[in-house]
């Protein structure tokens, strides 16, 4: 379910306040006109239509939130992208009628209720192809260039030809493991480039101008861009750079997420004495101590925790001692406190910004697992804020 933005959730601008839920104790604010410019970024940088990745929910912020924000946003994107049937389900009950493509491989007892679900499958087993076209209904080949996870490997497509002949796909694409390296990124790019060129030559004719090639993620189109190139083929499948991460420096990109709590408890801790679990933060001198609603349970995550910080009134405070499961201490000694006050564990407040990327580095995680991270417990609000500086 998504939960539904109050009026006052719609009127906040993305400061932290008095949260919208009175009554929760974490959230995550999410920023949909932060994700629809985002996904214009990528698009212009792409230079083609995306295929918008919404996959493991949104990367944790709401697939059926962030897919009706975008769904009438116009011709640039072109298609959302799943991982399972299930997903697809799940965006098909929320009224979604995109096109659906799903990247990752179907089993074939599930090609009855993929094809029911109007979803493009990816496919590159000659028995699957044939089950699947029974259904006259799209799909997309997939080639494995050197990710070794799935798909037909480059060298060996040439035993699909009679298959693809016969029943030709929509598109094809390939998947890149180091995308921002440009040595293996050229690499897979020709092992790729030539399996499509050869591939192409085996269709009929009217189904070889039409074929759907694409390949870049996120970090891909960052890294053309950045040698000033567009992507190559005819779509892209952006992901975490919709989401603000990876590319945010290169392409501009919004922080659409943010990570809420209330200080729940404030006490005094005497020189000596230790805080939380383990008792690893000693205290030097008398320090005041903040306890605020969010922990490991929320997916904010325990390691590196010696380094953290977080927003109070726009201005950064450290963490202190390990994150517990429920509760996270700060040392509030030099900033008005307050029980009852908002902090920001990630995301901005004010003019401060605790990037995703940063905070997951800090925690030795990729943006991606602490994204889909904060699934859990937290409720997410969704908001539409004006483009900053407009
Ligand atoms: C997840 C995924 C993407 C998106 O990758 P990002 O790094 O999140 O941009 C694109 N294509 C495929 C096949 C994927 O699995």
């Amino acid at each position: 379910m998504v939960p539904d933005a109050s009026d006052a959730a719609r009127a906040h601008t993305g400061g932290a306040g008095v949260g919208p839920y009175a009554t929760s104790r974490a959230w995550l604010d999410v920023d949909l006109g932060a994700i629809r410019r985002n996904v214009r970024r990528l698009h212009r940088a792409a230079g083609v239509p995306i295929v918008v990745m919404l996959k493991a929910d949104g990367y944790g912020l709401g697939a059926v939130a962030v897919a009706r924000t975008l769904e009438h946003a116009g011709d640039h994107v072109w298609a959302f992208g799943v991982a399972t049937v299930q997903e697809a389900a799940e965006l098909r009950a929320a009224g979604v009628t995109a096109r659906l493509l799903c990247c990752t491989p179907l089993l074939r007892d599930e090609f009855e209720h993929a094809h029911r679900l109007g979803v493009r499958p990816a496919l590159h087993r000659a028995e699957d192809i044939v089950a699947w076209s029974r259904f006259g209904a799209p799909w997309h080949l997939s080639i494995d260039t050197g990710m070794s996870r799935a798909g037909v490997r480059w060298d060996e497509v040439e035993m699909l030809h009679a298959t693809v002949a016969a029943h030709p796909p929509e598109g094809v694409f390939t998947h890149f493991h180091t995308a921002d390296d440009d040595a293996t990124r050229d690499l897979q790019q020709e092992r790729f480039d030539e399996t499509v060129r050869a591939l192409r030559a085996v269709l009929p004719h009217e189904r070889r101008e039409t074929l759907l090639v694409h390949c870049d993620n996120t970090a891909a189109i960052a890294a053309r861009a950045r040698l000033g190139r567009s992507s190559p083929g005819q779509l892209a499948r952006p992901g975490i750079g919709v989401y603000g991460s990876v590319a945010a420096d290169t392409l501009g990109l919004e922080q659409p997420v943010h990570l809420r709590a209330r200080v729940i408890d404030i006490r005094t801790v005497q020189p000596g004495e230790t805080v939380s679990y383990g008792g690893t933060w000693r205290a030097s001198s008398t320090r005041r101590i903040a306890t605020v609603s969010a922990g490991h349970g929320d997916g904010y995550r325990r390691g590196g925790s010696e380094s953290r910080v977080a927003i109070l009134h726009g201005a950064c405070v450290p963490a202190v001692g390990l994150v517990t499961m429920d509760m996270t201490m700060l040392d509030v000694t030099d900033c008005a406190c307050e029980t009852g006050d908002t902090v920001t564990l990630l995301g901005q407040d004010g003019d401060t910004l605790l990037r995703t990327d940063s905070v997951a580095e800090g925690v030795g995680l990729s943006p991606y697992e602490l994204l889909v991270g904060l699934r859990m417990r937290l409720p997410r609000l969704y908001h539409d804020a004006p483009s900053p500086g407009t």
